[in-house]
């Protein structure tokens, strides 16, 4: 059974630079690739970092509960498709999900196996200058974004994880860290697996026990 990450993040955090070097570190990951109202930003593409529909198609999927969450962020409609945890399923491969606050609450009423991190700049300072250096926004776009990440903030108790990203590289080990320490989980249906294996062996007949 694969399982489903939950990572959220105030906009500005670098959650995006950590899932994707998670991604490319994990081949054994899914990302789920969200829906998404937005307009499409710099180098994205369709499919790739979300599927870019209008609000009219979303509305007729949220219609036909095509959505296993869906929110509004900024004045845009986001949502996860059902059809992701089926396709990580058939692929034996863990789920990445990147969602807002919003999003993981509705998804851990309907998952609770599913693990969740929360990512966080060390500081509001740091924050506003993250948000800066992007120069994507304009100065009321960054106003409104720092002012959504206090509110997002005081969600994290609601996470498994809290990740403080204080540099890339050290975020980066730490994310990995929890993916691999999660798979190595008792209950994990896996890791019973192995042990049960293991233990077979140790059942072999006495005769052979005194043998050694
Ligand atoms: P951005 O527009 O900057 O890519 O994303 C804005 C916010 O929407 C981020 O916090 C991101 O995690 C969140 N988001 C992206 N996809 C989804 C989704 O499918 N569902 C929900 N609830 N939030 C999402």
């Amino acid at each position: 059974m694969s399982r489903i990450f939950i990572i959220s993040a105030p906009s500005g955090s670098g959650k995006s630079t950590l899932v994707n070097n998670l991604m490319e570190r994990d081949r054994n990951l899914l990302f789920s690739v969200s829906y998404t109202t937005r307009q499409p930003r710099g180098q994205e593409r369709d499919g790739e970092q979300y599927r870019f529909v209008t609000r009219e198609s979303f509305e007729q999927m949220i219609a036909r509960d095509e959505f296993l969450e869906h929110a509004q962020v900024f004045g845009n409609y986001y949502g996860t498709h059902r059809e992701v945890i089926d396709q990580g399923a058939a692929q034996s491969r863990d789920v990445i999900l990147d969602i807002d606050v919003q999003g993981a609450r509705q998804l851990r009423r309907k998952i609770p196996d599913a693990i969740s991190i929360f990512i966080l700049a060390p500081s509001r300072e740091e924050l506003a200058k993250r948000l800066r250096a992007r120069s994507e926004d304009s100065d009321e776009t960054i106003a409104r974004r720092l002012a959504g990440a206090g509110r997002e903030i005081e969600d994290y108790a609601q996470y498994d994880y809290v990740l403080v990203n204080e540099d890339v590289a050290t975020a980066s080990d730490l994310l990995y860290s929890i993916v691999k320490a999660e798979r190595l989980r008792r209950e994990s249906p896996s890791v019973t697996a192995r042990v049960e294996k293991i233990l077979a062996s140790f059942a072999a007949p006495a005769s052979e026990r005194h043998m050694e």
